[in-house]
Formats: C-alpha cells, structure tokens, sequence
C-alpha cells in the first residue's frame, strides 16, 4: 500500500522535488523549516508546513528529535531525507524505524557500510567491484602510510574513511610529501568529522568521473540506469553533469553497469544508490558509493524517462519497482548544470534578495529551483539556488539547448555561476566532451585568473 503523507526533511529545490512526486501520486506532503526559511518556496508548496527551529542547521534540519516530533504533530508516517543533511545518516533511519516510521531510503546496515569508505571498498572488491589501487584497510601511523605509498607508487592521495564533500583528501605527489599529507588528513579528519582513521591511495593523474546509477527492491532485485559523467568539478565538487557520459559506449555500460547492479543486488540493497568510479584508459576504479539520491538524479529521469523519486516511495511503501533492466531505454542526452549564488572568479558566496527570476523554459528545458521574485536567499545554507537540465536527440543538441535556456534565465539581484557556463559552452574540450577530473581547475587558474 502506498505511502499516504510523507515530510520532508530538507529545503530548497530538491524538497520541492520531493513535494512534486508526492502530489503527483496523490501523497500529503509536509514540510519542515527554520525560522530563515520561514517564506520559503518548499514551505508554501507542501500540504502543511511546520517550523523545526531556528536557522542553524544544526538547530533545524540536522535535528532529529525536532523531526521526529515534526512526524507525530503532523501524522506523517514517512520521512524522505532528500539529499545532504540526514540523508546519509544511520543513526537517525535507526531512530526513525525505532519510532514506527518509514524511512525513504536504504537500511541504516547499508548506510553504516557506505558511510565508512574503508568498509564500503572492502564490501564493493569482495562483490567484483574494481577499486583504485590502495592501503588495505586504514593505515594507522606514518611509518605505515609511507612504506604503503612507496608500494603502489607516488601521486598518492591520503583519505579519510569519513570522508565527504570533497573534504579530508591530502596529495602526496612524492615521498617528500607523505609525512605532511598524512598528519594534515588526519587532523582535518578529526576537526571535520571527528574521526581520524585514514586509508591511502594511487592518485590519477587524468581520470574522468564516472557514476552508475543503481535500484534496488530491498529483496534482492536491482537494476542499473547507466552513469553520470561527473568530471568537471571545483574543489571535488560537481559543476556540471552529463549522461550519457561522452567516453562511455553501449558496450561499456551494459559491462559496468551490470556489475553495480548485480553487486546491490547480493547485499540487498533498497531504493537509490549511486556507485561512484573514477574512469582512466577504459578501466574503472570505485571510489564511493552514496546512499541516497544524488543532486544529478535529473540527468538519468531525462535520458530514461522515469521518476526516480516516485520509485523511491513506490519501492519504501513495499511496492516492486515499476521498471526491471529491459524497460530501460536511454534516450539522447542530458546535461545539468549547478547554479550557485556566488560571485565570480572566487565563488564567494553571495545571498540575498532576487529581484526578479525568470525560468526558461520550452522543449526539453527543466528548472529544478525554489527561486521566486522578491526571495530572499538566506545566508546559512547551501549556495545552489537552481539545477537547470536539458534533454536533447543528442549531444550537440543538448548543449545548443543549454546554451539557448541559460539566456533565458534571469535571476537579478545576486550574482550567480551562469557565466561560468556560458564561458565553458565556449571551450571546444567541453564541445567536444573532452576533460578530466582536473579540466575545470585548469580553465579556471588560466581563463578566470583565479588563484
Ligand atoms: P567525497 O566523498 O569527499 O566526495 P570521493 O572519494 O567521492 O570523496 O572523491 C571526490 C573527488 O576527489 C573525485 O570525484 C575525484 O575528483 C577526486 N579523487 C578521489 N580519489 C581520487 C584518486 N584516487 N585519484 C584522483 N582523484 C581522486
């Protein structure tokens, strides 16, 4: 039976997300939020609304008795975390099961083994997953790290197992960089995520980034919708998305994906996942795998035309799922770009009030975004105020696409990464869909003089 009212622990676009798949099934929605968001797009678009606490996160979104209660004041009987915040949380789904309520994601055992990266490499190459070259296990001292980063071999990068976000990663290009890479991961380790525990590996030099996105039923069933080129990123952080990915064939994804798919299969795996791989001279090493629905979803609905939030709540309510690996057909291509309020060339993040917003829109355009005129974007979160994506038959028609909606797109009042998009639209390594993991650095230091 289907889920009848689900609150959303999350803000902006993607708790609008949520809301939308709701409301199109027929499902109440109630959304929570800080006394910030108080006039938020999420809070006047639920069925009901609630306010949780104050703007610190911490007080609010991250809070779980405050979420919890949010669920017995309102009769919410299910809880989609979107992603970020509690999404990848274990502790919290154990408390939500523990109250009777449904959480809209996997178990909080297969969280547990995904969230430490030690756990999750050993777990994906005992399932005949590739993983990068590396320490087996963490490695506990600085004698360790540097007799491991001798044997597989120097650019080396230093990881911490709690890792996210692109944070707690230190490069060691040679031996006279272990020592200060080692103790900087662990100590930012520590501060960041208040484990200090470290593994070690091969550093490549020119890889693209490459995700599978997986589903499965929870019953031993799961099914693979191709992967998300992911490669130009800032700081370890995506910019810019594509599927399919330019250096992927049939044959390839068919190949990689199966293995996802059939390694989630085997642990039983429940709803979204996403499998994240870095992609050198046609092999692929694991680097992570997220447990949750990724920013980039959109990208995969576009070229495979499903839902995957609908299939999230279908598979949670106890459903199966409404496609297997043969109804999946992918369709053209897709790509995402982030929009942030930040100010070029530094990113500094800029909120404040949106005078006037306007959408684009038209054939093959989607704006996933909680912008309106007269908004005030608060200063205490996220920066990314809009995902725009465009399908086309192909790629070049995806990218004229992208670049006719980006003129479209009015947002007055803050500066934001739109011209970023519009200058790499211009490069002929992002026409032709060549670049790496480092691409974006590059073109940042030498065109944007960004230091
Ligand atoms: P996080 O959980 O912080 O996002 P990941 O392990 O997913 O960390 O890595 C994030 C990004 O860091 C990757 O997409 C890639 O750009 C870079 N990276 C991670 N591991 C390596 C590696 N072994 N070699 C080169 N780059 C890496």
């Amino acid at each position: 039976m289907l889920l009848k009212k689900i609150l959303i622990a999350n803000r902006g676009e993607i708790a609008l997300r949520v809301i939308r798949a709701c409301r199109e099934m027929g499902i109440e929605s109630v959304a929570v939020h800080s006394t910030a968001d108080a006039d938020a797009m999420h809070v006047r678009m639920a069925d009901e609304a609630l306010c949780i606490g104050p703007p610190s996160a911490s007080e609010s979104y991250l809070s779980i008795p405050a979420i919890i209660s949010a669920c017995e004041i309102t009769g919410a009987e299910a809880i989609h975390p979107g992603y970020g915040f509690l999404s990848e949380n274990a502790k919290f789904v154990q408390i939500v099961e523990d109250h009777g309520l449904t959480f809209i994601g996997p178990s909080a055992e297969h969280i547990r083994m995904m969230g430490d990266k030690i756990t999750a490499k050993e777990t994906m190459r005992a399932l005949g997953v590739p993983c990068v070259p590396g320490s087996e296990g963490g490695v506990p001292d600085l004698e360790a790290a540097r007799k491991v980063a001798s044997e597989i071999g120097y650019p080396v990068i230093v990881k911490a197992t709690a890792g996210g976000g692109g944070r707690g990663m230190k490069l060691a290009r040679d031996a006279a960089g272990i020592d200060a890479a080692f103790q900087t991961a662990r100590s930012e380790a520590k501060a960041a995520f208040g484990n200090a525990d470290v593994y070690i590996e091969k550093y490549l030099t020119r890889p693209r980034h490459i995700e599978i996105q997986v589903f499965g039923d929870g019953k031993g069933n799961a099914v693979h919708l191709g992967e998300r080129d992911c490669s130009l990123q800032r700081r370890h952080q995506k910019v810019l998305e594509e599927a399919p990915g330019p250096a992927i064939d049939a044959e390839t994804r068919a190949r990689i994906g199966k293995v996802c798919a059939d390694a989630v299969a085997r642990i039983g795996y429940s709803g979204a996942g996403t499998i994240e791989f870095l992609y050198e001279d046609g092999e692929f090493y694991f680097i992570e795998m997220n447990t949750r629905l990724q920013v980039e979803h959109p990208v995969t609905e576009a070229i495979f035309g499903v839902d995957l939030v609908r299939e999230q709540i279908r598979v949670a309510s106890g459903l199966p799922m409404s496609f297997g690996q043969d109804d999946l057909v992918l369709n053209g291509h897709a790509i995402e770009v982030r929009i942030n309020a930040e100010r070029l060339p530094n990113f500094a993040p800029c909120p404040g009030m949106v005078k006037t917003f306007h959408a684009p829109g038209g054939l093959g355009v989607r704006m996933d975004s909680a912008l309106y005129g007269g908004y005030t974007i608060p200063p205490y979160y996220d920066s990314l105020i809009a995902k725009l994506i465009v399908h086309g038959r192909d790629r070049p028609e995806a990218l004229a696409r992208l670049q006719r909606a980006l003129g479209e797109l009015i947002v007055d009042g803050v500066e934001t990464t739109v011209p970023l998009f519009h200058a790499l639209l211009a490069e002929p390594d992002i026409q032709r869909g060549d670049y790496s993991i480092h691409w974006l650095e590059k073109f940042l230091a030498e065109k944007l003089n960004q230091g």
